[in-house]
């Protein structure tokens, strides 16, 4: 049992205060949606959790099992248990797919895993995910198409197995088929129960394939609105011009 808490969180990007305050708490087994127009803060929260370097915490604190992941190193937040898959995946030029995910499982867990165990993991992840052989030697993200991006994402948490997830528009760019294997991919993982996870979009269409236990709306720096999936199906028809014109 694991829980995130993100208390009064404020964040500044330069001089630019753009997180105003923000509370939410993320147990195991949930699956929370933040929702919210572009520009809203959505990927603030997001870099400020995994300790992105820009984005600067002015007060306010996150907890996961009750420690300070505020001051811990971006490594230290992925050791405890902390998983961000980023909007915009970086290039790892001369770094293979297999190579790159037997390092981060080394670093998450402290030790090298077997390598044939570890190639059993990994044989397993992407054949689950319908991700071709070939990828698994591949130089990582270098020319992957939005597709394998979010795939890598998902075959990633299945490695890594981590508290809490959080995962930035794992949904954006992907076409139909797509999006049903990376959702199939979040919903068996989170079937274990043993982990958070925090699904930030902009749309609403991943969420009829992962049904989020609550959704929070954000508008200009806030959490404005909160509630159950049916919160999801409003804003499927409603948008969010409503939250937008009452949060400036
Ligand atoms: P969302 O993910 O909801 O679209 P963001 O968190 O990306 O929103 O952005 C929120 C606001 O913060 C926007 O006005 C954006 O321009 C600004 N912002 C975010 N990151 C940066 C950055 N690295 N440098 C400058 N401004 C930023
Ligand atoms: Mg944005
Ligand atoms: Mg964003």
């Amino acid at each position: 049992m694991s829980t995130l808490e993100i208390h009064d969180l404020h964040v500044s990007v330069g001089d630019k205060e753009i997180l105003k305050g923000v509370d939410l708490v993320v147990r195991s087994g949930e699956t929370h949606a933040i929702m919210g127009p572009n520009g809203s803060g959505k990927s603030t929260l997001a870099y400020a959790i995994a300790g992105h370097p820009k984005y600067t915490i002015t007060s306010g604190r996150v907890l996961l099992d009750g420690e300070d992941l505020l001051d811990m190193s971006v490594d230290e937040r992925a050791r405890a248990g902390l998983f961000l898959a980023m909007q915009y995946p970086v290039e790892v030029p001369g770094v293979s797919v297999s190579n790159f995910l037997r390092s981060a499982v080394t670093a998450v867990r402290g030790e090298a895993p077997k390598l044939r165990e570890f190639a059993k993991d990994l044989k397993n992840g992407m054949d689950a995910l319908a991700i071709d052989s070939s990828f698994a030697t591949r130089n990582t993200n270098e020319g992957f198409s939005g597709g394998e991006k979010k795939r890598h994402e998902i075959l990633q948490l299945e490695l890594l197995k981590p508290k809490i997830a959080v995962l930035d528009e794992t949904d954006s760019g992907l076409d139909v088929d797509a999006l049903r294997v990376v959702s199939e991919g979040i919903n068996r993982f989170r079937g274990s129960g043993d982990t958070g996870v925090l699904l930030i979009t902009h749309y609403t269409r991943i969420l009829r394939y992962v049904k989020p236990d609550f959704v929070h709306v954000f508008a200009n720096g806030r959490i404005v609105e909160e509630g159950g999936p049916e919160l999801a199906e409003k804003l499927e028809d409603e948008g969010y011009e409503a939250y937008t014109k009452a949060a400036h």
